[in-house]
């Protein structure tokens, strides 16, 4: 027997927008739909998880307390302004169990990451969507939006449009009193961060993750900085082994291994500079992105991102089709960063279908 907001949503089929090639292992190809980072992890970290591997018998550390000590230095931050999570997919839904009573609005503005309101929804809240026209920030709007909201999900940079809204617009969000969730995915990539700033706030949380920059996607981790009071809250309700023995582990080394991360942060940077010039010079319009993706119009290749993007897997390489993502649509595709050599593989691939050969 279903409830009754789990049936409204298999009807209105709300569901998270898998990109198609998980599951499917085809030899040779490169994979840019999903924003994970094209190097992986640190070679530390493959070992740190090698030499854990003997533990995984026995249950990991509910406190996570050597991890939490890590990550407290890296943000600059108390260890008690941070929670774990099984990546921070887990922590937008536990900010939401946390924060919204029933029939209690939450801002997502629009097109951003699908999460949001899927756990909005999940846990008896209604989302609210404001358009970024243009995909732009304008905090006037979002503050207009925030009327009878209690909660907002904001990303920083923005999946998929890799913008984010300015620092002083964020402020201004903030000032209204009401829960700012500010994602925080790509802030390696980006170069700015407000997460100092919520370990002292009333009514601001910063979401972080490895999934990215620091290459753990498939071990699953994520934090949240907020202020203590708050992560007392979400410690209280999450799941007491959330976050698994390797994970931590693979974190901790990640995080001690800050020379690998800068390396990675510097090739993306260069490698989306190339890609975005490449892709204007095909007369594609590119939004700038802060983050390890771009999000790019088609129809200057004469086309819909559907047939692109079949096109490109046709040659093994995967990239996003944002018909599907809310607010975006059927002009728009979304690219990964990869490595120099996909990445010229990727533009040759273009250059071939806009000759049509
Ligand atoms: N936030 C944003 C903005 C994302 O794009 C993603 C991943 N696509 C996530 C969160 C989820 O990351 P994680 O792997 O930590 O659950």
């Amino acid at each position: 027997m279903l409830s009754k907001r789990v049936k409204e949503m298999l009807g209105a089929r709300v569901k998270y927008p898998f990109a198609r090639e998980y599951g499917a292992r085809v030899v040779g190809a490169i994979n840019l739909s999903s924003n994970e980072s094209p190097f992986g992890p640190s070679p530390q970290v493959i070992r740190a998880v090698r030499r854990e591997a003997k533990r995984v018998g026995s249950y990991p550390d509910p406190r996570a307390a050597e991890l939490k000590r890590e990550i407290a230095g890296y943000v600059g931050v108390s260890a008690a302004c941070v929670v774990l999570g099984n990546g921070s997919d887990e922590l937008v839904d536990l900010v939401c169990k946390a924060v919204l009573d029933p029939g209690d609005e939450v801002l997502v503005p629009l097109p951003t990451f699908s999460m949001y309101e899927i756990s909005c929804m999940v846990n008896n809240g209604v989302p609210k969507f404001v358009k970024l026209r243009n995909f732009e920030w304008r905090a006037d709007e979002l503050v207009n939006g925030m009327a009878g909201a209690k909660l907002a999900f904001i990303a920083r940079p923005n999946n998929p449009t890799g913008n984010g809204i300015s620092a002083a617009g964020l402020q201004r969000l903030l000032a209204t009193g009401k829960q700012i969730v500010v994602d925080e995915a790509y802030a390696e990539f980006a170069g700015y961060s407000v997460a100092r700033q919520a370990a002292r706030s009333k009514n601001l949380v910063v979401l972080r993750t490895f999934s990215k920059a620091f290459g753990l996607a498939g071990l699953r981790i994520g934090y949240a900085i907020a202020n203590r009071e708050f992560v007392q809250a979400l410690e209280q309700i999450r799941a007491p082994f959330n976050v698994n023995r390797l994970a931590q582990v693979a974190a901790a080394a990640a995080l001690k291994d800050r020379r690998y991360l800068r390396r990675v942060v510097v090739a993306v940077q260069k490698e989306r500079a190339y890609l975005r010039g490449e892709l204007s010079k095909l007369g594609m319009r590119v939004l700038p992105s802060d983050a390890n993706f771009l999000m790019a119009d088609v129809t200057p290749l004469g086309t819909k991102a559907p047939e692109l993007c079949e096109f490109s897997a046709r040659k093994k390489i995967f990239i996003r089709d944002l018909s599907d993502f809310r607010g975006a649509g059927a002009e728009w595709v979304r690219v990964t960063v990869g490595t120099p050599q996909q990445n010229r593989r990727f533009v040759l691939a273009l250059k071939k279908f806009k000759r049509r050969d």
